[in-house]
């Protein structure tokens, strides 16, 4: 309940700092006056006990006769001579050497006289709100115990001071604690007033998104810094503030200007590629103009320096026709390069397509094999053909797969020498597709491991070694494979250097590529010479 109660209407700050004073100082109070009190009581106990003994001891060197010739009258005489100006003494006794009452005294008004039951001893008893002091008495020049004087005094009067002390205190606390009061109503607005301060600017700063509210800093104590660290975590979110707002209403302008930024790069691009479009028709109708005409004078040099060598041969002029055939043989090469970089040139352009037919692979080997027979028998190479049994037929554009196969064969009769090249057509099933794989094998130098996919890129040609002693352009790998894949086929190759190498093609059967589909201009190849359209 008290809990439920304590939440409902907790207390303030305000008021648990007066709580805490006013608590503090009353215990502070209440155990000062106690002690004060208690003390006082047994100080007060101890100078009245000092006293009794101080009468006793003069008394009862006026006792010692009365005590030894049993004179009573003269023991009483004394006792109320001597304790009869004691107001607080009410029953005082003089006691036999047996401990027995001899002579005694007593307050007039005081109700009875109780026969005092002690020994002869010196001490003192409290009994509440009396107190007892025995004392002994030595009587004659032995000094031996003839008897005792016993005292009741009443502390009725100790208790009326202490009583008396007990009031001035409460009212001296009452007085104290309500000046407690206003000494905490006064200090505590110096603690409370800022914590009160913060919780109202929290409030409406959660409340009305308000940031512009401030506390004020009184002092520069924990509080007033923990108001500082608050003021200033306001400015920050207010310049925060100010500056995504200032970001937002220039947001539409950025916004406004990367699209134009953009639209304009865009242009730029569009006219640029425009630009290079039109420089590549330029450099196609050039290349394709100047090839023709570099072809016409390059094939009559050709014919002419083979002519005049065989005649040369004829009349035994050995050294003249060595010299021609090597004008041969270089214009050759050089009709080579043209064709090639002219059929590049159409790749590029996008006009080379492939047609899709379905053919007998077997003739379509062979006619690749007649072609490049010449060439193996001057590299003093073997050529075997093997095709095997149940092959189906091979769905692709006749002229650009005798292109890749003759450029396969070409290469393995040029890297070989004296050696073996092997033609194989076979068939496989792979995921429900028919394949049809040509597998041209060779005994020649190899390719090493770092070289082979960099072999069907365009101008790549194999070391300087190589590049030095085979003739080559370094494009024909790269066209045929091209060429392949535009038929949905591939061109895979296996080799281990000094041992040989194996390039296989592999196209699917029966179902091929659709016919007139121009070759993708982004993966640019070229055609063997003689067997693409001229232009
Ligand atoms: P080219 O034959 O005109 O150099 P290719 O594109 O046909 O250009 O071949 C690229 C390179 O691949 C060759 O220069 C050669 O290093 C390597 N290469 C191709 N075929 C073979 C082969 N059968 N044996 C060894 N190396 C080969």
């Amino acid at each position: 309940m008290v809990t439920s109660a304590r939440r409902r209407f907790p207390l303030s700050i305000r008021a648990r700092v007066t709580w805490a004073i006013m608590l503090t100082t009353s215990l502070a109070l209440f155990a000062a006056a106690t002690a004060f009190t208690v003390l006082g009581f047994f100080a007060h106990k101890r100078v009245i006990i000092q006293d009794t003994e101080i009468l006793c001891q003069a008394m009862a060197q006026s006792l010692d006769a009365a005590l030894e010739f049993g004179n009573r009258s003269d023991a009483e005489r004394l006792l109320r001579l001597t304790f009869g100006p004691q107001e607080r003494v009410t029953e005082a006794w003089v006691l036999d050497e047996r401990g027995e009452p001899f002579a005694s005294y007593a307050r007039e008004g005081t109700p009875g006289q109780t026969p005092p039951s002690v020994r002869l001893e010196d001490a003192s008893r409290f009994h509440w709100p009396t107190l007892e002091v025995a004392r002994r008495v030595r009587v004659g020049a032995t000094g031996k115990v003839g008897g005792g004087i016993l005292v009741r005094i009443q502390l009725g009067e100790m208790r009326d001071q202490l009583l008396l002390g007990a009031g001035v205190t409460l009212a001296f606390l009452v007085v104290i604690l309500g000046g407690t009061f206003l000494l905490a109503r006064a200090i505590r607005g110096r603690i409370t007033q800022p914590i009160q301060d913060l919780q109202e600017a929290v409030g409406i700063v959660s409340a009305d998104k308000r940031y512009s509210v401030r506390v004020p800093q009184r002092e520069k104590d924990e509080l007033g810094q923990l108001v500082a660290a608050f003021n200033e975590m306001l400015i920050r979110i207010q310049t925060r503030d100010r500056e995504l707002e200032s970001i937002r209403e220039h947001l539409e302008d950025l916004v406004d200007l990367r699209t134009a930024e953009l639209l304009d790069v865009n242009h730029q691009l569009s006219e640029a590629k425009e630009r290079s479009e039109e420089a590549s028709r330029a450099k196609s109708t050039f290349l394709a103009s100047i090839s023709h005409e570099l072809r016409t004078p390059l094939n009559a040099i050709i014919l002419y320096s083979e002519l005049l060598r065989d005649d040369a041969e004829r009349s035994g002029d050995r050294q003249t026709g060595e010299d021609l055939g090597k004008i041969l043989s270089s214009g050759e090469h050089l009709l080579a390069l043209i064709n090639d970089v002219l059929d590049l040139a159409k790749i590029e352009s996008g006009r080379v397509h492939a047609e899709a037919e379905e053919m007998d692979p077997g003739p379509l080997a062979w006619e690749a094999v007649h072609v490049v027979e010449p060439q193996a028998l001057r590299s003093g190479n073997r050529i075997e053909v093997e095709i095997r049994e149940g092959c189906p037929p091979v769905r692709a554009d006749r002229t650009k797969l005798k292109q890749a196969l003759v450029n396969l064969l070409g290469n393995a009769c040029k890297f070989t020498r004296d050696g073996l090249v092997k033609l194989s057509v076979s068939s496989s099933h792979d995921a429900g597709k028919a394949w049809v794989h040509f597998q041209v094998q060779d005994s020649g130098i190899g390719i090493p491991p770092e070289q082979m996919e960099n072999i069907f890129s365009e101008f790549m040609r194999g070391d300087a070694g190589v590049s030095r002693a085979f003739a080559g352009t370094g494009l024909g790998l790269a066209i045929s494979r091209r060429l392949v894949r535009l038929m949905d086929g591939d061109i895979r190759v296996e080799s281990e250097v000094g041992r040989g190498s194996t390039f296989t093609i592999h196209l699917p059967a029966g179902t091929g590529v659709g016919a007139d589909r121009p070759l993708d201009s982004a993966n640019p190849g070229s055609v063997r010479r003689g067997d693409t359209d001229e232009t």
